[in-house]
């Protein structure tokens, strides 16, 4: 039976069920239920099918959301999938951790007075469904091409570069120097947004479809860059960012203070199954602290909420700015709100005591006041209004910024922005040294999945594009079919 469209005057917005604020720090589980069939089906069809749609439009990757909620609508899953996937690697991660309220559903213009069509979810209940009945297969490439492409770096560019180059049947090997293929997607975003298995079980079928992953091979260190260059026709860099920016006060060389990266890979290798030392010796673990997080970004509210799971005493939020100025998606901080963590607004801490086992942060309030260059408005530091703070644990979580990556690689051709990241032509991903490519965070700074995973596409384009100009006659002889 299919279900009619238009139905937003009936059927109100629902997002799958969510676990209560208690109830879900007892785990580290996803907070929110998956859509049944008959769930999705209903929230598919309030889509009013616009004429041009805005979701498609906002959405990094041009899903094609109108058509695969059509279908959705009518029953026809696997069509659902094969168009969901024709323009995403990943539609079931995107589905999970995009900051939806952002992109596609911030931009679905349903009809004045209504609320959004639930479009990630939807999207998440098509893939899964799909790997349920088996129609996620292997990558099966039409022909083999003798030519092969080396990536460095298994986050969501990486990956989804892998997959589509993979398809056109290059050999394709992939390094990264962690143990684990996935990137942030497995080490940075923790298991209640994405869980674990959702990772693991892509990085199997890409290596069942033939991609090769090295792990523990750091470029730089364990080889050269010049020894994978010799080694493969064209290289792409994913190597995201991994600078955890700091706080410009003295004294922070402390044992209690620690990076965001660092407190979230040890909980997701202990929650892997792995045997953490720092976890178990306490030094990167909650439990039983006072834990106060710097900064109000999406890392920011992963550690809170890590820590609260992990039984801290009391959790404490510093940002220097109000909530309505927070760069993260709401949907994060309010999901923080429920699970109790407390927001210390305006807040700034402008000096650290160690005494005994814990920290004395001294801290100043802010007031905003005049815009910058973008119309935002510059927090003041107040330093006649302070207060003391107390706390065992500190975690810094003020973002990132790239490493020097030409530095790292002992590669002066490589070319960087004022930023430190890799310089491309945009057009052609292709970094200022001829053959080799750039895509994801390291191109952007610290961004989205989403972005990563439109990177790794174009730069997969344009890998192919190259090798073909580059091996014409080669290549045509040996291949039929692109
Ligand atoms: P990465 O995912 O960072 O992958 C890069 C890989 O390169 C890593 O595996 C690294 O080990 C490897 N590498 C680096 N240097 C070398 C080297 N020299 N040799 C070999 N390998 C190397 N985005 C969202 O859309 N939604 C979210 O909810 C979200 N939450 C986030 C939470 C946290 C805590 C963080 C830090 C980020 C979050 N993001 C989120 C952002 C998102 O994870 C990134 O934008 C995305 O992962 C970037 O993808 P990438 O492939 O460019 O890099
Ligand atoms: Fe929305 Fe992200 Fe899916 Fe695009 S990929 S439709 S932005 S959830
Ligand atoms: Fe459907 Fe909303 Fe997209 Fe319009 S903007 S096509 S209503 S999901």
């Amino acid at each position: 039976m299919t279900t009619k469209l238009l139905q937003f005057v009936n059927q109100k917005k629902e997002m799958p069920k969510k676990r209560s604020g208690l109830n879900r720090l007892k785990d580290f589980n996803e907070i929110y239920n998956n859509f049944n069939k008959v769930e999705a089906k209903k929230q598919a069809s309030r889509c009013s099918q616009c004429g041009i749609p805005f979701c498609q439009v906002h959405c990094p990757l041009q899903n094609n959301i109108p058509d695969w909620l059509k279908l959705a609508s009518e029953d026809r899953l696997k069509e659902a999938y094969e168009v969901s996937q024709s323009t995403n690697n990943f539609p079931e991660i995107c589905g999970s951790i995009c900051p939806q309220d952002r992109l596609c559903e911030g931009n679905c213009v349903i009809e004045k007075g209504f609320e959004s069509v639930t479009i990630g979810r939807v999207e998440k209940h098509i893939t899964d469904t799909a790997w349920e009945k088996g129609w996620v297969q292997p990558v099966k490439p039409n022909k083999e091409i003798n030519k092969s492409i080396g990536i460095i770096g298994s986050g969501p560019a990486g990956l989804s570069a892998a997959e589509q180059l993979r398809k056109k049947g290059y050999k394709v090997e992939v390094y990264d120097r962690y143990d684990r293929p996935g990137g942030l997607l497995i080490y940075g975003i923790p298991n209640f947004k994405l869980e674990k298995y959702a990772v693991e079980r892509r990085t199997k079928i890409l290596k069942k479809g033939g991609v090769i992953f090295h792990n523990n091979f750091e470029v730089g260190k364990t080889k050269s860059f010049n020894y994978l260059k010799e080694k493969h026709d064209a290289i792409l860099i994913a190597t995201g960012v991994y600078k955890a920016r700091e706080l410009d006060i003295s004294k922070l060389n402390l044992d209690q203070i620690i990076p965001a990266l660092n407190f979230l890979i040890a909980s997701n290798k202990k929650g892997l199954g792995d045997k953490v030392p720092e976890f178990d010796n306490g030094k990167l673990n909650a439990k039983d602290k006072n834990v106060v997080v710097i900064g109000g970004g999406d890392t920011a509210m992963d550690c809170v909420r890590t820590a609260v799971r992990q039984n801290a005493k009391s959790v404490t939020c510093l940002y220097r700015r109000n909530k309505e100025n927070m760069p993260g998606s709401m949907r994060e901080v309010s999901h923080a709100e429920e699970e109790g963590i407390k927001f210390s607004w305006l807040s700034v801490p402008i000096s650290f005591k160690s005494i005994n086992n814990h920290i004395n942060i001294k801290v100043a309030k802010v007031v905003l006041d005049k815009t910058d260059s973008s119309g935002r408005e510059m927090p003041k530091t107040m330093l006649n209004n302070t207060h003391l703070l107390k706390a065992d644990l500190v975690i810094k979580a003020l973002g990132f910024n790239p490493e020097n990556l030409p530095k790292l690689f002992n590669y002066k051709n490589l070319k960087v922005t004022n930023w430190g990241t890799i310089k491309v032509d945009h057009k052609t991903m292709m970094t200022s040294d001829k053959g080799v490519f750039a895509a994801g965070d390291i191109v952007r700074g610290a961004s989205l999945v989403v972005w990563a995973i439109k990177d790794g596409r174009d730069a997969a384009d344009s890998i192919h594009k190259y090798l073909l100009n580059k091996n014409k006659i080669n290549l045509e002889k040996k291949v039929s079919v692109f």
